[in-house]
């Protein structure tokens, strides 16, 4: 048997409660960290949110010599770095935005053990110099966060990722933790092979996100959607809208400032400079709404991001929970809200054959949307159906989302769809969803008589729908696979074969009723503004102080307020009133690092704020 050479002989659970201020371990932390702790290697499936950073920040301090952690978020690596020193875990960084002299500097004190974690850019530890540092040192182990950018079918692909194999190969010994929160089976089995993981243990646990409710509505006005839902559910809170493209963000950005609404756009076109300011803003302030593209997200790790929206849908489901998995990280109630319309798809489909790739790359890329667009479809439970996807049966529906609160229903919609598909037949499967519906209705138009369309059987036997009803029938069999879109041609829908059974009768179809359109925005008024303990004054002040000397604190330090407390942190404390320092480390966030920098001054505020409490 080995011996271990160990920094400390404090047990990860007393680690846990001294500097992360925690009381338990959850999920399969604790495993990980005996097994990583004894030299082995794993790869850690975890949703966001949900704590894998502890899985090597304590082994890390455990085990002799530096531990390294390789990750792609340049941008945050000093929050990443301040927010763990802030626990008192000796951490350093090394990238591009340091000079020489600062890198030197940390690199003497790796040399010399004076730092438990070295946060590093993959294309700096690749680099010759850095390899033969870590030559002359011992590292403690290697983890390789967001460990999905290795994938080159995934959404995050940094070629870099690639050349990590060679940890294995130079440092046999070093265990090795590889880190996700992307769940699907294709990108897992890519991990283990690029990384050379195979003989990794691996450590998944459920993807489910009890408190984030899932919601979809179909795109009737979206801005006024959208305006309806902040303004009526997040009045005061943070949130990030995701839209498809730059242009859509500039000009959401705007419109959403024009309302009163502090909104920041973020796309990889900004100059860099903004682009970091507008990050920081969001991350330090607590009422800010950061309207972006999918640059902006991965590693933001601010917990209390209540909404997520989705102006455009996703290409991927795995897209889509990345991307809502950023709210609720707190684990308190989240809105993860999506508007999406037919006019969706067939954008996604073009972006789809106007990519570089061969057949192959396309047809996973189709199936993934079709997925997509099924979820967006879906009579059953959202939560269901988006485990389902990544190999996990949820079995009862999970009550919290807008399928299972009844916002949705459905009616047999049979006879519905073979008139839509028949009319697709009829007039040649050429036309899309605007002409359909006009010849369903037996419109007098000028095109309609030109091409004899007025004079087939279905022209005109659909009046017991309307317009916007027949476009919903239209989206939906699209949805449904039953309706193809010919890109080669004009965009016009095709029946597949899927059509068939339903238009002999053999089959049913299920339409879903959409829900009536928003209001106008004019007659929305604000949700009365909901504070924390608004019933009860006392505590409603005492938050409201506390948050304030959060801030204050926070700015001093330039660092963001959760790097300080939590808001559940907070919250706590208004609850157990600590009236000592003792009872004050009680509190669930509160380790004694935070203790000795913040204790007393939190306390003597609870103090002044409810004297009498200390006065029995
Ligand atoms: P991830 O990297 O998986 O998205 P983090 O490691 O950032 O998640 O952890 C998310 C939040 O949960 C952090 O604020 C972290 O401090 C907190 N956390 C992690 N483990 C625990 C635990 N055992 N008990 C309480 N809170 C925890
Ligand atoms: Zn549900």
């Amino acid at each position: 048997m080995t011996v271990i050479q160990q920094k400390t002989q404090k047990h990860p659970l007393e680690i846990l409660k001294v500097h992360f201020g925690y009381p338990s371990f959850r999920n399969h932390q604790e495993q990980i960290i005996h097994h990583l702790v004894n030299g082995n290697d794993a790869l850690v499936l975890m949703p966001t949110g949900s704590g894998k950073s502890i899985c090597y920040q304590i082994p890390a301090m455990i085990r002799n010599g530096v531990g390294i952690v390789i990750s792609p978020l340049i941008a945050l690596m000093q929050d990443q770095v301040d927010g763990v020193r802030q626990l008192g875990i000796r951490a350093e960084y090394l990238n591009s935005t340091l000079d020489a002299m600062e890198s030197r500097a940390v690199q003497r004190k790796m040399l010399t053990g004076e730092i438990d974690l070295l946060y590093v850019a993959p294309e700096r530890l690749m680099t010759s110099e850095f390899q033969q540092l870590l030559g002359q040192m011992n590292p403690a182990l290697f983890a390789i966060d967001e460990a999905h950018c290795v994938s080159q079918w995934g959404h995050d692909f940094r070629p870099e990722y690639l050349e990590l194999s060679i940890l294995h190969e130079r440092f046999p010994l070093v265990p090795r933790i590889a880190l996700t929160a992307t769940a699907d089976p294709v990108t897992r089995r890519e991990i283990v092979e690029k990384l050379r993981l195979e003989d990794a243990r691996q450590f998944i646990s459920s993807f489910d996100r009890p408190n984030i409710f899932y919601r979809v509505e179909v795109k009737e006005n979206e801005r006024a959607q959208l305006l309806h839902f902040i303004r009526t559910e997040h009045p005061k809170d943070c949130g990030i809208i995701y839209c498809l493209s730059r242009k859509r963000v500039e000009s959401l950005a705007k419109y959403l400032q024009e309302k009163g609404l502090p909104a920041l756009p973020y796309h990889a076109g900004l100059e860099q400079n903004l682009r970091l300011t507008h990050q920081r803003r969001f991350l330090q302030e607590e009422h800010v709404i950061m309207v972006a593209t999918i640059a902006f997200g991965m590693g933001i790790d601010k917990p209390d991001v209540r909404f997520v929206a989705h102006m455009d849908l996703p290409k991927t489901l795995e897209g889509y929970y990345q991307e809502t998995g950023r709210a609720g990280r707190d684990g308190q109630r989240a809105d993860a809200w999506m508007v999406y319309s037919l006019a969706d798809v067939v954008t996604l489909r073009r972006m789809l054959d106007a990519s570089a790739g061969d057949e192959q790359f396309k047809r996973v890329q189709q199936r993934k949307m079709e997925a997509m667009l099924g979820f967006c479809e879906t009579l059953r439970c959202r939560r269901q159906v988006l485990l389902a996807y990544f190999g996990e049966q949820l079995s009862t529906p999970c009550g919290f989302c807008d399928i299972c609160s009844g916002q949705v229903d459905s009616r047999d919609g049979t006879i519905a769809a073979q008139k839509a598909l028949s009319c697709v037949y009829r007039t040649g499967q050429r036309f899309g969803a605007a002409y359909l519906t006009d010849v369903l209705l037996g419109k007098d138009d000028e095109r309609i008589r030109s091409f004899g369309h007025d004079r087939i059987s279905t022209f005109g036997i659909g009046n017991e729908l309307t317009e916007r009803e027949w476009k919903s029938v239209f989206r939906q069999l699209v949805a449904a696979g039953l309706l193809s879109i010919d890109m080669e041609g004009r965009g016009g829908f095709r029946l597949s074969p899927a059509s068939r059974p339903v238009l002999r009768g053999e089959q049913k179809f299920e339409l879903r009723n959409d829900p009536a359109p928003v209001k106008r925005e004019k007659t929305v008024k604000p949700r009365r503004e909901t504070t924390e303990f608004s019933d009860d004054p006392i505590c409603a002040g005492l938050w409201e102080k506390l948050r304030a000397l959060r801030l204050d604190i926070a700015r001093k330090q330039s660092i963001p307020p959760f790097i300080v407390f939590h808001d559940s942190t907070l919250r706590e404390m208004i609850n157990c009133l600590p009236r000592s320092l003792e009872e004050m480390g009680e509190i669930s966030g509160v380790g004694q690092k935070k203790l000795e920098l913040y204790g007393e001054l939190f306390l003597s505020l609870i103090r002044t704020h409810s004297p009498r409490t200390f006065t029995e």
